[in-house]
């Protein structure tokens, strides 16, 4: 039902990807956050225990920005507020291989768990700490396991109220965590109040008959077999959407500690992580990636920037708050 002050729903749509004027290039994204934030252990380790782990995360990002470096590849970065406040040196470095840095929230919980002010409050804390450590300006959100969902429509409109351009966390499948499956496979925009927009970027999926089946990395990449993800790929790119992957840096990590779960978490999170990283290598060489934010630029062929804020200093930027 919806929240007479949060109206927004997917009738909301005002147009796919057929009303840009160009077609969308591949864009790539990573998740940046440690092997204990993801929400298969949410229900063993809780945020008040994060600091006992020992934390991989830096190092498995400058990993992730070596791989990048020798492929020529550049991405978006959705960093965790929490991991931004505790390592900002990776947000600069991140920032100075010529990245975009976007937001994954600061306490990476779901948000269809949060009331509208939490949300607004955790998406505040962890945009300050990530523009603090990197001095720049951040325009795109990703949301913890992918959850706006349709229980959880109102966070589109906050973002949009917090002068966020975009947002990457709609997938348009069924899930047992997340999903949106009527929501369009190609980038579109929310009309949102006040004549506000915020554009969004479903990850990759393929239709078959009836369904929506997922292609976009992360676990997809590592359990799903190689000849699946290679003609989900090409079939994406036949029907005209450029690809929208993502992958966390701790899936290129095999000898992260091993932490207990439910066996259904357990699974999604450890199998085939030993591949990963070849997985990931041959992505890389078989396209050129971009940023999502240079593929909102290309896809709506403005003439000039539609972020002044990207990639320029802070006190240039556009209104961010
Ligand atoms: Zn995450």
């Amino acid at each position: 039902m919806a929240d007479p002050d949060f109206p927004l729903s997917i009738a909301s749509v005002r147009f796919s990807q057929s009303n840009f004027s160009r077609p969308l290039p591949d864009a790539l994204s990573v998740d940046v956050e440690d092997y204990f934030h993801v929400e298969a252990f949410r229900d063993r380790i809780t945020p008040e225990s994060w600091p006992s782990y020992p934390s991989r995360v830096a190092d498995n990002t400058r990993h992730v920005l070596d791989l990048f470096s020798r492929h020529g590849t550049r991405a978006t970065f959705f960093v965790l507020g929490w991991v931004a406040e505790r390592f900002p040196q990776i947000v600069r470095e991140i920032l100075a291989a010529g990245h975009e840095v976007g937001c994954h929230s600061y306490w990476h919980r779901c948000i269809w768990s949060l009331s509208p002010g939490e949300f607004r409050a955790d998406t505040r804390r962890a945009r300050a700490a990530i523009e603090d450590a990197g001095g720049q300006a951040v325009v795109g959100y990703r949301a913890p396991s992918f959850s706006v969902v349709e229980r959880s429509l109102w966070a589109v409109e906050i973002l949009a109220q917090e002068g966020f351009l975009y947002d990457s966390s709609v997938f348009p499948i069924h899930h047992d965590v997340y999903g949106m499956p009527h929501a369009p496979q190609s980038p579109f925009e929310w009309k949102c109040g006040e004549g506000r927009r915020l554009y969004e970027f479903p990850p990759t999926t393929v239709r078959l008959g009836p369904w929506n089946l997922p292609a976009a990395g992360g676990g997809y990449l590592r359990i799903l077999p190689e000849w699946y993800t290679q003609w989900a790929f090409r079939k994406a790119r036949r029907e005209g959407r450029g690809l929208v992957l993502y992958f966390h840096p701790w899936e290129i990590d095999p000898h992260q500690p091993r932490l207990k779960g439910r066996a259904r978490s357990t699974f999604r999170h450890y199998f085939h992580i030993s591949r990963m990283e070849g997985r990931i290598t041959k992505v890389l060489a078989s396209s050129h990636f971009a940023p999502l934010l240079e593929c909102l630029e290309t896809m709506a062929g403005e003439t000039r920037p539609i972020s002044s804020g990207f990639a320029a200093p802070l006190a240039a930027a556009s209104p961010v708050r």
